[in-house]
């Protein structure tokens, strides 16, 4: 994967000696054990790396999303995973862009030095699915407090934050204009939240992501910690759902060339038949065509950075990216397992691992259905069907 012109190359070489103290067994223990990588999320935010995305004014290093793009993508292809943290970095988003000056001072700061893990991001309920305007979690304004109820499934590392940005309806549906107006966010603490009223329920997925389901029953959330107007909360997540795809794209790319690596370097070790497995074109074909495929989805990951650096509406090229960047991801994985026979099958060679990781990009943040459902309608105009 050399000929490409890689961005940031100091920060990538930071980022992979970063890494390098945290090898596959590392990762393997931590997957057997269901643990949060803490050393590693500890390392990476005394570096500054998650810290990116947050202004100078503010404590971070005021870069743009293509930067975070390339510490993700280093973390991933270095075969470590940066899911237990890289809502750290784009999460603070929706305080930057749509908070008051005073939540900025209070929040971010702390969030760019790490003292105050802001990472949980609640939107999915099990009854709303991918139809958010659905969503049921309800705030009721009483005097100077919100007083919310509800449920939210899929809240990743809800456990290990300290602040989460809700989203919750503060209209019911029915008595809005539109489906999306009468949705707030609130930024609620979540030290003061558990056991209040905010109950977190792990739940045992196929990979360690450290998700949870989320009880509300009569929590109080301050009124201060409302994010920009009341009812006007679905338009400002999405931007900061749109940052989100493309820093998964960015991580999707990074396992891409992880498989890609470690296949390349076992076809060419293996001797089966007297001579390298690599030699076959029947092996060779298919981590060519996993270097192709991921080689243009890298092109529109950076694509859609560069759009957001620039404040463009990205929309399509996120999701285009998202979707791309998944896809290329699980066939270099299901390659790298193939490439590998029996041993892809082991957990020592991590492939197994990171197989299990990436499969989740098809269908979190966003599914891939209704990637071309957006495009269909909002590209091609063609007629919606929900
Ligand atoms: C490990 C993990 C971590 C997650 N972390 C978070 C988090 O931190 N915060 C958060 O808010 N959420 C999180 N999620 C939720 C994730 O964003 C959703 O699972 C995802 O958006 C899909 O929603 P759903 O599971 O409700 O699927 P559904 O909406 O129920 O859809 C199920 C399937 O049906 C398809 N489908 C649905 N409607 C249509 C249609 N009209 N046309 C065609 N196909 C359709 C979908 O594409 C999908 O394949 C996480 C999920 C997982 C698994």
């Amino acid at each position: 994967m050399s000929s490409r012109q890689e961005s940031y190359p100091e920060i990538r070489e930071a980022v992979r000696r970063l890494c390098a103290d945290f090898p596959g067994d590392y990762w393997q223990k931590l997957d057997r054990d269901r643990a949060y990588p803490r050393a590693f999320v500890e390392a990476l935010t005394q570096a500054g790396f998650l810290s990116v995305l947050i202004p100078e004014a503010y404590g971070g290093s005021g870069l743009g999303l293509q930067a975070a793009t390339a510490v993700l993508e280093e973390i991933h292809r270095s075969g470590c995973n940066g899911g237990a943290c890289h809502a750290q970095m784009y999460t603070m988003g929706t305080v930057l862009k749509h908070g008051s000056e005073a939540q900025k001072q209070a929040y971010l700061p702390k969030v760019a030095s790490g003292e105050l893990r802001l990472q949980a991001f609640g939107v999915t309920e099990p009854t709303a699915g991918t139809d958010t305007t659905r969503i049921r979690t309800f705030a009721r304004r009483v005097g100077d407090k919100y007083v919310v109820n509800g449920q939210k499934i899929w809240i990743s590392r809800a456990e290990h934050s300290d602040l989460m940005v809700l989203l919750v309806r503060t209209t019911p549906r029915e008595d809005c204009a539109k489906p999306s107006d009468g949705i707030s966010v609130l930024l609620v603490d979540m030290r003061e939240a558990v056991g209040n009223g905010l109950t977190i329920r792990p739940i045992r997925t196929m990979l360690n992501h450290a998700t949870t389901e989320l009880f509300f029953d009569d929590l109080e959330v301050p009124a201060e910690n409302l994010i920009g107007e009341e009812g006007k909360g679905f338009r400002y997540i999405l931007s900061g759902m749109n940052a989100e795809r493309i820093l998964i794209a960015a991580e999707c790319i990074g396992d891409g060339r992880f498989f890609i690596d470690r296949a390349s370097a076992y076809a060419r070790d293996r001797s089966v038949f007297g001579r390298p497995i690599g030699q076959n074109q029947g092996v060779q074909f298919p981590i060519a065509r996993a270097y192709i495929q991921l080689a243009a989805a890298s092109e529109m990951v950076d694509k859609a950075a560069r759009l957001f650096d620039e404040g463009v509406d990205g929309g399509t090229e996120a999701n285009m990216a998202k979707m791309l960047a998944s896809e290329a991801s699980w066939y270099a994985a299901d390659m790298c397992v193939q490439t590998h026979g029996g041993f892809g099958f082991a957990e020592e060679y991590d492939v197994e691992r990171k197989f299990r990781e990436t499969r989740l990009y098809q269908v979190a943040p966003i599914s891939t259905n209704l990637i071309l459902s957006h495009v269909a309608t909002h590209v091609l105009d063609l007629p919606k069907s929900f």
